[in-house]
């Protein structure tokens, strides 16, 4: 992208969330801007939050962009441990609300620090609303950050506008989502509580949400136009807002072994073993199995996925995450002997961390991806053209499933059939036949499932393409600053013109 020179550079203030899932795509969107929009960047992070991104923020500048971190304190919030700043698997949802609470103590802060830094303009996570009028306050334009796919948005508008699901007798019925650009079928099981009881606080968050959208300049999402432009279309005229789609963000901020390697909590020195387990194994042979960096599973489920990979007979990666309290023993002992199994026929590798995800989904062995459809997973395992196993848990995975088998056609249904909330376990258990069987079809060699390779192969290249010179990511980032422009070039007219 062309740079502009320092003089008429664009200073911009990134906020992003404190749960891992919607922080890690907002800074690399905030480094895109620096990087590849020549904006001169400043992200605004509590000090847990800033120690899970910083090394890609050094590297940028050292290559010389304009681009650091503000490090805010976290508030001391009674009852909450000192650290605990973030929301992800290993917050327990009592302390989940408590992180909300430090946050909203920080909001004066964070107001005072957009006054003294003077911004062009501000992007803020989407659970931010607040911040739009802050922007306004300034005279500055705020974008919106939308966390989850335009396709999840549009399914969610549908059951909102046209309450499908309340019209059908049973929980296991299925029912149409009217108005969307394709003849998407679900049943009420798998769609989220607060579409079931209107006092769910969760309705609330969004109807803040939706209202700070619309007083917004426009909203920022991280897909790319081949992936959803139909939903990215529809989206635009039921909202009637202004909205760029810059993805896939992760392979466009993070070009660098380097950047892959350190993106969210990983470790290099302990993930030497892994590369080399990969390494040994023939091209397109392992499974890589990931549910995300917020979900908890009880001790059956984890179970019947450990014998579902086993009985599929593939080479696998499997990241267990977390496993409850009160459970360690049970589920520890199970998963040690599993393990070591494993170890002996060196069919499978256990993570019980931080998975290096992006550099595992590139590597030439991984063949497949068993994921919970969560937003940032689906459109790096599209990237990187591999097919998946498509398990939805939570928030808007059930309408990402959707995408990924009945839109594109490039994944495999496990068959969940129930939403849970990400911070329960939940007491519905997908059966070890069930999962041993998308595995086993995704990576076998009937036609059908070849096609679905060759799919995502394609859409891979597409993804590739969104972000080089004329693609629609790369365009719609151009726009974007270029209306940024226009828009801080008309203020300072003004502002002279009221001068004189
Ligand atoms: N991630 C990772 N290693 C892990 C777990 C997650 O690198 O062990 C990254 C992954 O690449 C993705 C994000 O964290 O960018 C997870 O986001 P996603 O939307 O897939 O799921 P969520 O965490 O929101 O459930």
């Amino acid at each position: 992208m062309d740079s502009f020179p320092r003089t008429q550079m664009l200073k911009a203030i990134f906020l992003p969330f404190v749960s891992t899932s919607h922080l890690i795509p907002l800074v690399d969107i905030a480094r895109i801007f620096a990087v590849h929009g020549g904006v001169e960047v400043t992200i605004i992070a509590t000090t847990a939050n800033a120690i899970i991104f910083q090394s890609s923020i050094d590297r940028d500048a050292n290559r010389g962009h304009s681009i650091r971190t503000h490090v805010v304190k976290f508030p001391q919030v009674p009852g909450l441990p000192q650290g605990m700043e973030s929301i992800n698997s290993s917050t327990p949802k009592d302390m989940a609300y408590k992180v909300s609470e430090g946050l909203s103590l920080l909001k004066g802060e964070f107001q005072q620090l957009f006054r003294d830094m003077k911004p062009d303009f501000i992007v803020s996570d989407m659970f931010y609303p607040w911040t739009v009028d802050a922007a306004n306050e300034l005279g500055v334009p705020r974008l919106i950050y939308i966390g989850g796919t335009y396709i999840a948005h549009c399914a969610m508008d549908s059951l909102e506008r046209f309450s499908p699901h309340t019209k059908v007798e049973s929980d296991s019925e299925t029912f149409l989502l009217p108005g969307l650009p394709h003849k998407l079928e679900m049943t009420r099981s798998q769609i989220p509580d607060r579409f079931k009881s209107p006092n769910d606080y969760f309705n609330y968050v969004m109807k803040m949400v939706k209202e700070s959208e619309e007083k917004s300049f426009g909203s920022i999402l991280k897909s790319f136009y081949a992936l959803e432009g139909a939903y990215e279309d529809h989206y635009k005229t039921i909202r009637g807002t202004k909205s760029w789609n810059l993805g896939p963000v992760s392979s466009w901020a993070n070009q660098d072994a380097s950047d892959k390697a350190s993106r969210g909590h990983a470790k290099e020195e302990e993930e030497k073993g892994l590369f080399a387990w990969l390494d040994s194994k023939a091209e397109d042979s392992v499974v890589y199995v990931s549910f995300g960096s917020m979900n908890k599973f009880s001790s059956a489920q984890l179970v019947e996925i450990a014998h579902g990979l086993e009985d599929s007979g593939y080479d696998f990666i499997w990241v267990v995450g977390k496993i409850i309290e009160g459970d360690e023993d049970v589920t520890g002992e199970f998963l040690q002997e599993f393990e070591k199994r494993m170890e002996t026929s060196n069919k499978g590798y256990v993570i019980h961390g931080w998975a290096p995800q992006l550099l595992i989904l590139e590597h030439p062995a991984t063949g497949a991806v068993v994921t919970h459809c969560g937003m940032n997973t689906l459109i790096e395992s599209v990237d990187a053209g591999l097919p998946m196993v498509t398990w939805p848990l939570f928030a808007e995975q059930f309408f990402n499933e959707k995408l990924l088998v009945d839109v594109l056609k490039i994944g495999v249904s496990v068959g969940a059939k129930k939403w849970k909330n990400w911070s329960e376990l939940g007491n519905y258990v997908v059966k070890r036949e069930d999962i041993r069987k998308a595995i086993a079809l995704l990576m076998g060699d009937e036609e059908e499932y070849q096609e679905i390779r060759g799919r995502v192969r394609k859409l891979s290249d597409a993804s590739k393409k969104a972000i080089k010179i004329g693609g629609s990511s790369y365009n719609n980032l151009k726009e974007l600053i270029g209306e940024l422009k226009s828009f801080k070039l008309q203020k300072i007219n003004g502002e002279t013109q009221a001068v004189a």
